[in-house]
């Protein structure tokens, strides 16, 4: 779990999706395949674009590509995650058939572990027998303080029954990284799942009980003993999810934000011993720890002494073999997946074995392939094109700030000041992580992955009470995907998603604008939402705004969620504007500081001059709405709806694109248009 605080384009996948270009290097940055960057035939104009314009854009497209067994969803972002596995499954062939890669370089590691990933026989062979040793270390237990050591000697290995613990900057000093809690132990994906008493989170539960019980049979107890055990795990995860933070909750900088020192942790959750936990996990130069949720921290600290040991037991033992579950054999792998994958997700069959490993892979040596990909799939034209539209933006977002009808010059300048402190990457880290202290051998892949996590847990634990590296990188070149970091005050663009359909080296600007130009945008946004606006231009947690500027922000939000909040899906679900707020902001501030950079682009040229017959206007709003065109299985939505704060795909084109007058008028639309919003009602915030 990547806890850096940071607001993406997208929900991070499961999975990690890689890769650019075509062939090889000759090829780098052609805009592949003949398909033109817009293309007609993905439309369906039966639809009228006032009524659903996500269907007009898109709906040929939605009809002709059903989701594929191995996915949940599937659109442009997935179509371009094959292309990358195309891509990187080069680069892990050179690597895995380089026999004479040096002992100790990456390209050793690169290719053992891929290596041992894919070799089956000797996977099948062990079993469950990579968890013996720490397996025997739980049947052994017999007191609360062995309760504890346990949990310290998984921390210390990376792994995080009950509360995660992590490196991240202080919300409040953002050149200092401290040591952080946060709230974890469950083995659903959200609180609400364990208390709600919907029909989906019902048989979620029961799916998920006989679930572990099928886990325990495998892992050799009887079905009646497994039964029982499913029990005692559900009614622990069912007590923690009773202290946790909601989503919601979480998105409140402010309330997770609570530093304190040793002895005030000691007394917030006493069951613990915090000393002898810090030392056990080798962490001896912090001071200060902000403990992110404290009623969690201090419930489950409680709990450790309360909960039976023989209970505990059976929990560690749960959390153990599930998070090692598809790093073991075919039956532990499957049965994994048949709960995670189908029940969850919807997806029918699991993804090949070697686009799994090609995920593994770059997850545990990530900038280590990354740097291989930048150097084969990484054309350097596309960091000057994007530097260059990068700086458009940010002067057609200051236009847009300086034009605010709603804001205060005091606030405005506050503002200004933020947007031009903004610091941008592009493609790939200056400097790249060390791998050297990773050992990766060809003894076992489980070996190797617990090697890996090892390794960034060394990492993230060295950084508490040192200054902020601010070359670091939250995510890697071959992600595609983007973020803004609040407290580096940064946007970020992977090497990755520099490609169709969200940028285009050869297409006219209209397409390129409604697409990587409103990725741009919408990072930027990010600063401004209503998470982003709490941190000052420094990226500390910090007040700058006027009260009546505050006020007016909020005013012109409520507007937004409460239109989310009335857009149904799957009939009797709708979206979370609260929880989906800050994206939406982002969306449709994105949106308008796109349209307005691409205005000042076009400046001089004919307006009405048509590409493939769309005016440039169109082609924009086109472009938009392509880059979201995505069929969603029933249980995927049902699940985003839930846990992701990204709207779900349809949303982000249909609940926007109506609150913008220029595409009223770049298609025509009337007010017997169905989704028509009367102008005194449109959301309109930067
Ligand atoms: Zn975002």
């Amino acid at each position: 779990m990547n806890l850096l605080l940071k607001q993406s384009l997208t929900a991070a996948a499961g999975i990690i999706a890689l890769a650019i270009g075509t062939g090889g290097c000759g090829d780098k940055g052609k805009d592949k395949k003949a398909e033109p960057a817009l293309n007609a035939a993905n439309m369906d104009t039966t639809v009228k674009a006032g009524d659903d314009f996500y269907k007009f854009a898109n709906g040929t497209w939605l009809i002709n590509n059903p989701v594929p067994a191995e996915y949940s969803r599937y659109g442009a972002f997935e179509v371009l995650e094959e292309e990358n596995y195309t891509q990187l499954k080069t680069i892990l062939a050179d690597a895995s058939a380089d026999k004479k890669a040096v002992a100790g370089s990456v390209n050793q590691k690169i290719r053992d572990f891929y290596n041992s990933g894919m070799d089956t026989v000797k996977i099948e062979k062990d079993g469950i027998g990579p968890l013996k040793a720490e397996l025997d270390m739980i049947n052994a237990f017999t007191t609360a303080a062995d309760v504890q050591k346990m949990l310290i000697q998984q921390h210390a290995s990376g792994n995080y029954p009950l509360f995660y613990l992590y490196s991240a900057v202080d919300d409040k000093n953002s050149n200092q990284v401290i040591a952080n809690t946060y709230q974890a132990g469950l083995g659903l994906p959200d609180m609400d799942y364990y208390l709600s008493e919907e029909t989906r989170s019902k048989e979620i539960r029961a799916s998920y009980m006989k679930h572990m019980a099928k886990m325990f049979v495998l892992a050799g107890s009887t079905p009646e003993q497994a039964a029982k055990d499913a029990d005692i795990v559900m009614k622990i995860e069912t007590n923690l999810a009773k202290i946790s933070s909601t989503r919601l909750e979480l998105r409140d900088p402010k309330a997770n934000y609570n530093k304190t020192d040793l002895a005030g942790l000691q007394k917030m959750a006493p069951g613990i011993d915090w000393e002898a936990y810090f030392d056990g996990i080798k962490l001896t130069a912090t001071s200060e720890i902000n403990v992110g949720q404290p009623k969690f921290i201090t419930g489950m600290a409680a709990m450790i002494n309360t909960v039976p040991v023989a209970d505990w037991k059976i929990y560690f033992r749960w959390d153990l073999i599930n998070s090692a579950a598809s790093s073991l054999s075919a039956d532990f792998d499957k049965e994994h997946f048949a709960f995670y994958g189908t029940v969850l997700t919807g997806a029918k069959e699991q993804r090949p074995r070697w686009k799994r490993m090609i995920d593994q892979t770059s997850n545990s040596l990530g900038e280590a392939v990354g740097q291989l990909y930048v150097q084969k799939f990484f054309p350097p034209e596309a960091k000057k094109r994007m530097i260059e539209l990068v700086s458009n933006l940010k002067i057609s977002l200051g236009e847009r700030i300086a034009g605010l009808a709603w804001m205060t010059d005091v606030t405005k300048k506050e503002a200004e000041a933020k947007l031009a402190k903004i610091n941008v990457k592009i493609g790939y880290p200056d400097k790249w992580i060390d791998y050297s202290s990773l050992t990766i051998g060809t003894d076992s892949y489980y070996l190797n992955k617990k090697n890996s996590r090892q390794f960034e847990t060394n990492r993230s634990i060295a950084k508490i009470g040192k200054p902020v590296d601010r070359s670091e990188w939250g995510m890697t070149p071959q992600t595609i995907n983007a973020y803004y970091s609040p407290n580096m005050n940064e946007i970020v663009f992977p090497a990755a998603i520099l490609q169709p359909p969200f940028f285009f080296m050869n297409a006219d600007d209209a397409v390129n604008y409604g697409a990587i130009g409103m990725v741009i945008s919408h990072e930027m946004t990010h600063g401004f939402d209503d998470q982003g606006r709490q941190y000052d231009k420094d990226g500390n947690l910090h007040d700058w705004w006027m009260a009546e500027d505050s006020k007016n922000f909020e005013a012109k939000t409520k507007v937004l969620v409460e239109q989310y909040d009335n857009y149904k899906m799957l009939n009797d679900l709708h979206v979370d504007g609260k929880l989906t707020l800050g994206e939406n902001i982002a969306d449709l501030g994105g949106m308008n500081v796109a349209y307005n950079g691409l205005q000042k682009a076009l400046k001089g040229k004919n307006m009405d001059a048509k590409i493939d017959g769309f005016t440039a206007d169109q082609r924009f709003f086109l472009s938009y709405a392509q880059v979201w065109r995505a069929n969603t299985r029933d249980e995927e939505t049902m699940r985003r709806l839930k846990e992701d704060v990204h709207s779900p795909a349809e949303t982000r084109v249909n609940a926007i694109v109506y609150n913008i007058p220029a595409f009223y008028a770049a298609f025509d639309i009337k007010p017997e248009g169905k989704r028509f919003i009367a102008p005194e009602n449109r959301a309109d915030i930067w």
